[in-house]
């Protein structure tokens, strides 16, 4: 058995576990295989172990491999930085993007969505640390910003993603991510749950599924340590 396949089973474990432990079922929490910086046949091997969604953060990295598997039934979310001018290839090419900030890059998204795909799946990216270097919006732009999406027909707004910084203790990992369900559940209505809640790392998936996870995000753990640093 090679080396993605076995860790790709013991991430699978944890995800049953921990889903077990806090009495929700397995399949309530999907697994994003986070394949930045790893080649083509990395992700081949993955799919030949039955794992289908794979998440990428740098365009131009992920464009090629989108190419190279195109043949595949590889599902492509993409996780980084959005920058405004890269918008048309994301809305050609991915079918999910955990990764939106802002109205400007919501309605280039809309606009270049090709009319032959289903609307573009989306996270509300949140910062929930306040810190400038980090990616999101504060939680109290999100409301707005829910509101403006909805008026965009081409974007299927799913729910919330966050990235906190590392922490320690189980309880300390959690603490972000209730603050995410419980921004979550401020803003759901009966016709927009918003019911996915993107959170969730190679080191701290158990965290965020107690907390109501449901795509956890794993690069290191099914890949093994990311030691090329990818350009854009
Ligand atoms: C790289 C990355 C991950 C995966 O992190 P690991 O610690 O390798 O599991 C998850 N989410 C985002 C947004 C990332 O950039």
């Amino acid at each position: 058995m090679n080396a993605i396949r076995a860790r790709l089973d013991t991430v699978n474990r944890r995800i049953r576990d921990a889903a077990a432990r806090c009495g929700r079922p397995a399949g309530a929490v999907q697994l994003l295989a986070v394949s930045k910086t790893r080649p083509p046949e990395d992700i081949r091997a993955a799919l030949a172990a039955g794992q289908l969604r794979f998440g990428e953060s740098y365009l131009q990295e992920a464009l090629e491999k989108i190419r190279a598997l195109r043949a595949s039934q590889a599902q492509w979310h993409f996780i980084g930085r959005i920058q405004g001018n890269k918008t048309r290839a994301i809305a050609e090419h991915f079918d999910w993007v955990h990764s939106l900030c802002s109205i400007r890059h919501a309605q280039r998204l809309n606009d270049q969505r090709p009319d032959e795909l289903p609307p573009l799946n989306l996270c509300l990216q949140i910062n929930l640390s306040g810190e400038d270097t980090k990616a999101g919006i504060a939680p109290e732009e999100a409301f707005e910003l829910v509101a403006r999406l909805r008026e965009l027909p081409r974007l299927n707004l799913c729910g919330l993603m966050t990235l906190p910084a590392p922490a320690e203790t189980l309880e300390q990992q959690r603490l972000p991510f209730r603050r995410l369900r419980e921004l979550r559940d401020r803003l759901a209505t009966p016709a927009l749950p918003l019911a996915t809640l993107s959170m969730g790392m190679s080191g701290d998936l158990e965290a965020a599924i107690a907390e109501g996870a449901t795509i956890v995000r794993i690069g290191t753990a099914i890949f093994g340590p990311r030691t090329k640093v990818s350009s854009r």
